[in-house]
């Protein structure tokens, strides 16, 4: 690669191609190749997002909003709503919520004490392609499904890739049930003795383990509660993702519109000081 890095970008409606740097058209040109000829990596190409299919990935914040058993539930809480006595309309609310509830980004802090908070994570981590992995029909029969290696590896041999410089993305089916608790979380109780009670899909603690020695993902998201499964009493894949500072995105929304390869995705978290967590909203367009 050339220390020379271009940004270049094509307008779509004239077909101009304008450089941000003097670049010669010549080194743009190997540049341009040199990129191309490499499969998976972020092509430099111009994103016209408004123009593409976009998929919502994030639930909405409300009262029916699924959180932990043990937090509270979203709160919006009126304040102002209606004509000022200067003649326009005027509305603002205060909401409430916990870090950890609804689609929301656990950041690697929230089980790692030396992991970063949601504030330090850059967006580039948090944006690239998707790889997603579909695990819907083993869900379907077992609700406490973990996720295994063999579900990731059968992603790369349909598709002759690695899981690496991506986003996985691990469809269960879970998203369907949103938001009726007792399908999507195995109880509708509330208070620490449901905890025991939660039943759904989850990352596997050795599938975790495989990504982050084997492969290099940039983060990881699913459509139930917790990347661990709702049995689990050890969080361990929460533990070793997050001590190689890996994101996860939780209560992620229906993703049957996705391929398995080639959607972009953008998932830019509230930017809270220190959180370790927080609301988030998930965007992906799918390939030309
Ligand atoms: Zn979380």
């Amino acid at each position: 690669m050339s220390k020379h890095i271009c940004y270049v970008f094509f307008t779509v409606a004239s077909g101009m191609l304008l450089s941000a740097c003097a670049a010669q058209e010549r080194s743009i040109r190997s540049e341009k190749s040199s990129v191309e000829a490499e499969p998976g990596r972020a092509k430099s190409q111009p994103i016209d997002i408004i123009n593409q299919t976009l998929i919502d990935l994030s639930h909405t914040f409300n009262q029916q909003t699924i959180y932990w058993p043990t937090e509270n539930g979203f709160r919006l809480i009126p304040e102002k709503a209606g004509i000022t006595d200067k003649g326009y309309y005027y509305s603002s609310n205060r909401f409430m919520a916990a870090e950890h509830g609804g689609t929301h980004l656990d950041a690697p802090v929230h089980f790692n004490e030396n992991g970063k908070p949601v504030d330090q994570l850059s967006p580039q981590q948090l944006m690239g392609e998707v790889a997603l992995i579909d695990v819907t029909n083993a869900c379907m029969e077992n609700p406490d499904y973990q996720i295994g290696v063999a579900d990731l590896r059968a992603w790369e041999q349909k598709t002759g890739r690695q899981l690496v410089d991506v986003i996985v993305l691990i469809r269960t089916g879970y998203a369907q049930h949103w938001p009726n608790r007792k399908k999507y979380l195995g109880t509708d109780r509330l208070g620490p003795e449901a905890v025991a009670n939660l039943h759904f899909p989850g990352l596997a603690p050795e599938a975790a383990r495989w990504l982050t020695e084997h492969r290099a993902i940039k983060a990881i998201g699913l459509d139930t509660a917790s990347i661990d499964y709702g049995q689990s009493t050890r969080f361990e894949s929460h533990v070793t993702l997050f001590k190689h500072q890996i994101p996860a995105f939780e209560n992620v929304a229906d993703m049957s519109r996705l391929p398995m390869q080639g959607a972009t995705l953008v998932a830019l978290p509230m930017k809270i000081g220190g959180g370790s967590g927080g609301p988030l909203r998930i965007v992906a367009w799918l390939p030309d």
